[in-house]
């Protein structure tokens, strides 16, 4: 291998790794693949470690952004909050560590960072400071009403988080705000991956070396003043994360093409994934994004070790989202009741299913090896 393949290879790898990013278990990431098209990556943590767990961004022009939504890490009702949350995106959450608290008990909330303190502990980490601030909030806003008007509060909340009219203007937004960053990027990757390489196998790398890093600066340049320009103004507050990868990519060229990962992750944080997936993924992805939430909700993962109190501001978080999500996707025209029927048996030696995640089964009965605690259905049943 030549040293200008070789210099190439360590470019190309420095920037994959640039193109995954790491994000919260129970997040769900949007990842935009040329030529446009949007995917729902739910993360799971055997590509991560601890919490989090590791994404992949589409790596070829045209470079797209990364959204990264997630609900709430934490379950309400008009009684209590609890920091259990029975939904899960990807793998289950740790149980034991659950903790409910009455709204009557409650003396002091606030946010610090992307922590809800409450009473001076930490009750729930959200994925943005925005969304502690808000859930702070109202959080607040419930202590102070008495239990028979917390219910529509709560609702009202809930549904801010589906308001895809809002959404859809965020959106346009962030597209307008970003414009020339995106350009930039795509002409960065442009120049580092197809025209240096080119140059070099026409001229060689040793004559071409110093006109190479003219070219890099006078995209690389360019590309990192308008990261900083629609980071400020997309995120004011953040101007320690602003400066820290405007060093990294300082040094680093590829890297800098993925800027418009950096300023897009949390533009859409405070919506729900569901209305998300509604505005930006194709209607199939959509409809298995919804199938599988509104499944999680009706057959949830069975955790051991969880209070009364727990089990019962769960419930009633679960049925009312439940009902929510259900209104918000007949709404935009989804048929739901389809959306939930059982899955088709194959053959004669498919004996049940999971309602969950409706895999099928040659078992007559059991549970789901991969729904922790979830029964299976046999198909006699539903037939009869
Ligand atoms: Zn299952």
């Amino acid at each position: 291998m030549s040293d200008a393949q070789q210099f190439l290879l360590v470019l190309i790898l420095f920037y994959v790794c640039d193109c995954i990013s790491q994000i919260g278990l129970g997040s769900v990431a949007f990842v935009a693949w040329p030529p446009w098209r949007w995917r729902v990556v739910m993360p799971r943590n055997t590509w991560g470690r601890g919490n989090s767990a590791l994404v992949f961004a589409g790596p070829l022009p045209p470079l797209g952004s990364l959204f990264v939504t997630s609900p709430w890490p934490l379950s309400l009702s008009p009684q209590a909050i609890s920091s259990h949350v029975s939904l899960s995106f990807g793998p289950p959450r740790d149980a034991q560590t659950s903790r409910v608290i009455p709204i009557d008990a409650i003396n002091k909330v606030e946010s610090s960072d992307v922590e809800i303190m409450i009473n001076g502990n930490v009750f729930a980490v959200c994925a943005t400071p925005d969304l502690a601030s808000e859930l702070a909030e109202l959080i607040t806003r419930l202590r102070e009403l008495p239990e028979q008007e917390r219910e529509p509060v709560i609702a009202t909340a809930l549904s801010s988080s589906l308001d895809t009219r809002h959404l859809h203007a965020e959106y346009a937004h962030f597209l307008q705000r970003s414009r020339g960053l995106r350009i930039s990027c795509n002409l960065l990757w442009c120049y580092i991956f197809l025209l240096c390489p080119l140059l070099t196998w026409h001229y060689g790398f040793l004559w071409m070396f110093v006109p190479l890093v003219l070219g890099v600066l006078f995209f690389h340049v360019p590309t990192l003043v308008l990261f900083s320009m629609t980071h400020r103004r997309l995120h004011p507050e953040d101007s320690t994360g602003r400066r820290a990868y405007f060093l990294k990519s300082l040094l680093c060229p590829p890297m800098a093409i993925r800027a418009l990962d950096v300023v897009s992750k949390q533009v859409l944080a405070r919506f729900h994934p569901l209305a998300v997936a509604q505005c930006l993924c194709p209607h199939q992805s959509t409809t298995e994004f919804a199938r599988g939430l509104l499944l999680d909700l009706r057959y949830p993962l069975v955790h051991d070790g969880l209070s009364a109190e727990i089990k019962e501001v769960d419930q009633w978080y679960r049925d009312r989202t439940g009902d929510l999500f259900r209104a918000f996707l007949e709404e935009g025209g989804m048929d739901v009741e389809s959306l939930l029927c059982p899955p088709a048996q194959l053959d004669k030696s498919s004996r049940s299913y999971c309602p969950r995640c409706r895999c099928i089964y040659t078992l007559v009965n059991g549970t789901c090896t991969d729904c922790r605690g979830v029964e299976l259905v046999p198909f006699d049943t539903v037939s009869q």
